[in-house]
């Protein structure tokens, strides 16, 4: 687990430089890598499969045992972070003293069969670890009874409401089974946790659902909806996500599913994910950002990370200069009214101009939240995201999106990769973690 703090700062060996000096990830650079074919016999959970140990309580990942055979609807797995807020592990995060967002994961033994390029799920990683040792947004993720964690997150309740978590969200993944498994979790949460207490994301898998699927999770009582587009154009989407590593998903069928969610669960209660850097230029991930806020949704961005075994983990993490000019104009459209047409790119797409006035882009800058990590809401104000995923698209030693306020130094950091420093202020490496 890379973001667990243990003495004082954690450090990325593995984190990769810059893109070869450019301040921005250009598309003939992010190829992902052909998959390879795992042997027959580890295809489809094969290892898992075969030596059928059952489970038992709570499994932690990578723990040299044989990973046992665990299925949804009973077993989920979750973040580090809810594992760690459930006291499920022992640690601690780098200025986190708890996740808002309770984020579950369906399970199996062949885990999920598409293959995109950036994660660490995919199905061409089935020969070198079994599905729920898998690392996935860069940290492990425990598998856990699902009535269990229920009944622990009941338990944690106190009568007026209040509660460690704001929100769980379940995520799908790619199964023949996730659709019904979806609805069997969401009946053993809300038999035990009200969705007036902690309200409930879905992160759908549109490639096997159907409107009538997205109709019953609204009616389980699902709060928000979101489709994880992931990539800004069809080329990318298909690159990386389609026929191009062997995967099945499609940008029609995405689509098709994001807008059943716009009519079935209305304005603001659903979203697209986007991630940047993966070869997109600036002007069309926030043309995306646009369109999703014509349509009455929100976008929640992640910065891309060369995720440890993926196709793409030879690539480089996106530029911070990038990534900050995306993450503001993309909190601007998405809630200061600004909108993609009055910003201005340069030959390259780049922003050069957020369309406000200097004062006004100012203001966001130093309020700090457009660099926030982005996603549901919880209970504090409607943009701050319940879901922080700390320390999920960067190493603690080069943040991309921050899971707490950024303050102090922290803001210093990124006026200078904005190139908006303050007047006789400046930023000097490290000093962020001087305290530690
Ligand atoms: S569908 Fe989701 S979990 Fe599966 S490989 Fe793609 S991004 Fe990963």
């Amino acid at each position: 687990m890379s973001c667990v703090k243990t003495d004082g700062v954690q450090t990325d060996k593995n984190s990769p430089k810059n893109n070869m000096g450019m301040d921005f990830n250009s598309p003939d650079i992010m190829q992902p890598r052909k998959p390879v074919m795992p042997p027959k016999e580890l295809r489809n959970g094969g290892r898992v499969k075969s030596n059928a140990v059952a489970p038992s309580g709570v499994y932690l990942p990578n723990n040299n045992i044989q990973t046992p055979q665990m299925t949804s609807p009973e077993y989920v797995q979750l973040s580090t972070a809810a594992a760690l807020t459930l006291g499920l592990m022992p640690g601690d995060m780098y200025n986190c003293s708890c996740t808002r967002c309770l984020n579950l994961l369906l399970t199996y033994p062949e885990g999920c069969r598409a293959n995109c390029a950036y994660c660490g799920l995919a199905r061409h990683r089935e020969g070198e670890r079994d599905y729920a040792d898998r690392n996935f947004i860069r940290v492990d993720w425990p598998a856990v009874p699902m009535a269990q964690v229920a009944e622990i997150v009941a338990g944690q309740i106190k009568e007026d409401g209040d509660t460690p978590f704001h929100r769980m969200c379940i995520s799908m993944i790619t199964h023949p089974r996730s659709d019904a498994d979806t609805f069997a979790v969401l009946k053993t949460w809300t038999d035990h946790v009200s969705p007036d207490d902690v309200m409930i994301s879905i992160l759908s898998n549109p490639t096997t659902m159907t409107r009538d699927d997205v109709a019953q999770l609204r009616d389980m009582g699902s709060d928000i909806f979101t489709v994880s587009l992931d990539a800004a154009t069809p080329e990318l989407f298909d690159r990386t996500r389609g026929k191009g590593v062997q995967s099945p998903h499609t940008w029609k069928k995405y689509w098709e599913i994001l807008e059943d969610a716009r009519d079935i669960f209305g304005p603001k209660k659903f979203g697209a994910h986007i991630i940047i850097g993966m070869g997109e230029t600036e002007y069309e991930a926030l043309h995306l950002v646009q369109q999703i806020v014509d349509m009455g949704g929100h976008s929640h961005m992640f910065c891309f990370f060369p995720e440890k075994g993926s196709l793409m983990d030879h690539l480089p993490a996106t530029p911070r200069d990038q990534w900050r000019r995306v993450q503001l104009a993309r909190y601007m459209i998405d809630y200061c009214g600004v909108r993609v047409e009055q910003m201005k790119f340069d030959s390259e797409s780049r922003v050069t101009d957020f369309g406000l006035p200097k004062a006004e882009v100012e203001m966001t800058v130093e309020s700090g939240i457009a660099f926030r990590t982005s996603g549901c809401p919880g209970k504090f104000a409607e943009d701050i995201s319940a879901c922080d995923r700390p320390y999920g698209d960067s190493p603690v030693s080069d943040i991309a999106s921050y899971p707490f306020q950024p303050e102090g130094a922290h803001m210093r950091k990124i006026r200078k990769q904005l190139d908006m420093e303050k007047p006789g202020e400046s930023y000097a490496p490290g000093e962020e973690f001087e305290d530690l």
